[in-house]
């Protein structure tokens, strides 16, 4: 624990904690210590971890890296980061994100962006220019790949596991919707959010998820299944499963060194003992819009909350409406404004038959698709995580909102679907920046995800 606190000091540069919490650390260590004094070790002692900023955390502020949390001092702790504290977890700090996790390359956040430890090569001259580390959970894999920390809790409620995972060649699993409880867990999407973790290998994310799920009753869409012994699964290799390749994620324009990877991912698992099959998902290409109009949706009824007088910030008005508008208006960054205004559009009288409702019958939809494949005998789908490696800092985030939103595209069908999905560092692109493979899985079974992603790995 002291030596990741020193760590995480000298390292402030890449903006990847907003709250560091030492003494909480070393007093949780302390008390590990005291529980390895007396034969009482239990299944995480003295890790330490970073925590993303969206789990609340009790007693330690909780910003969702919003302006509008940032004196929010939650008197309870998520039921996440609990599991994780009674399994002997250390707490080393709350880690940066983009504002209430809208985003890919944590450009969003109230506190700053963070900065990837990654860097590009070109003819062999290692780049100054600052990489994104993807988002939303950008401070979760900037501080695993930067060795800020051991493993980080994440969420993903469009890809804001996996992403940033695949940007920072760390891994990082999406469970399957329901398999960790949201309870304490700031709220974006409720339909689609998920916490998973971000670790530097297979087994060490099965280890993490193994204590951070379980059936939860203060949340009604936690499921009551027992947490099978994810550790194990991680070596039990591929013989015999059969893994489906979609032909809808050949997207135009994907660069041929995604391509190359993708083939050469499915040719490890074949060699592995493991059947490849093409299948055919053929809604895919709806999921991206149809994500769009659901996110913000249920985003602009879930912000609702913020009004200035519960908690968080107030900027005091002379009446009740200008005390909502003055709050609103300062909290909210640029970002979380468009999701409420597109989420708000979408509901709203006129539109909601033509925009929200349909796009409901697309997640349906593409829930279906994967349900035919898994039907068929797939028992994992690979995919690409990312259409391609992390970009630079301002790259993206000045363009058009859509641009960002593209990169989206390989990730968003698994929340629509409540679906498990994996990604795992399969390689290096042209400048040496890392690239990573996504597994998909039925549901409940993140077992097979760990299986086949230890055999990429
Ligand atoms: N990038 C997606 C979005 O901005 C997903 C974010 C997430 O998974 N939290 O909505």
């Amino acid at each position: 624990t002291q030596a990741h606190i020193t760590a995480v000091e000298r390292a402030r540069a890449l903006n990847a904690y907003i709250l560091e919490t030492p003494e909480r650390a070393l007093a949780m260590a302390d008390a590990s210590d005291a529980k390895i004094a007396a034969g009482a070790a239990r299944p995480l002692e003295g890790l330490p971890l970073g925590i993303k900023d969206l789990f609340c955390t009790e007693g330690t502020k909780t910003t969702a890296g919003s302006k509008i949390l940032e004196n929010f001092t939650p008197h309870y702790e998520s039921a996440v980061s609990a599991n994780l504290w009674r399994d002997g977890a250390v707490m080393l700090g709350k880690l940066n994100l983009d504002e209430f996790a809208m985003g890919s390359s944590n450009e969003t956040s109230a506190y700053g962006n963070v900065i990837s430890p990654w860097r590009r090569t070109v003819d062999r001259v290692v780049s100054d220019a600052p990489i994104v580390p993807g988002g939303s959970s950008g401070g979760s894999a900037a501080a695993v790949a930067a060795h800020l920390c051991l493993g980080a809790t994440a969420t993903d409620t469009g890809g804001s596991i996996r992403q940033p995972a695949a940007f920072t060649g760390t891994v990082g699993i999406k469970p399957t919707y329901g398999r960790c409880s949201r309870w304490g867990t700031v709220a974006f999407a409720s339909s689609l959010d998920q916490a998973g973790p971000i670790a530097r290998t297979v087994r060490d994310c099965a280890i993490l998820l193994g204590s951070m799920s379980g059936s939860d009753a203060r949340d009604t869409t936690c499921a009551d299944l027992p947490v099978p012994d994810f550790e194990a699964a991680v070596t039990r290799g591929v013989k015999g499963l059969t893994i489906g390749i979609p032909k809808e994620y050949r997207v135009d324009g994907m660069p041929a060194e995604i391509q190359r990877l993708w083939d050469q991912g499915a040719a490890w698992l074949k060699d592995a003992g493991a059947t490849i099959k093409e299948i055919s998902l053929p809604h895919t290409q709806y999921a991206l819009p149809a994500y769009y109009i659901v996110a913000p949706a249920e985003a602009s009824s879930n912000l609702a909350r913020y009004d200035g007088v519960r908690y968080g910030l107030r900027v005091p008005a002379n009446d009740i409406v200008g005390l909502y508008e003055k709050t609103r208006a300062a909290g909210f960054g640029r970002e979380v404004k468009r999701r409420i205004m597109i989420g708000t559009y979408v509901l709203s009288a006129g539109y909601y038959d033509a925009y929200y409702v349909r796009a409901q019958k697309i997640r349906t939809l593409i829930k279906r698709d994967f349900e035919a494949a898994y039907a068929a005998g797939v028992d994992a789908i690979l995919t690409p995580a990312t259409p391609s490696a992390a970009f630079g800092i301002g790259e993206k985030a000045s363009a058009d909102p859509v641009e960002m939103y593209l990169n989206d595209v390989f990730t968003v069908t698994v929340n629509m679907a409540g679906l498990p999905g994996i990604s795992v560092p399969a390689g290096l692109d042209a400048q040496g920046l890392p690239l990573g493979l996504q597994l998909i899985g039925r549901p409940f079974d993140e077992e097979t995800l760990f299986a086949a992603s230890q055999v990429i790995e």
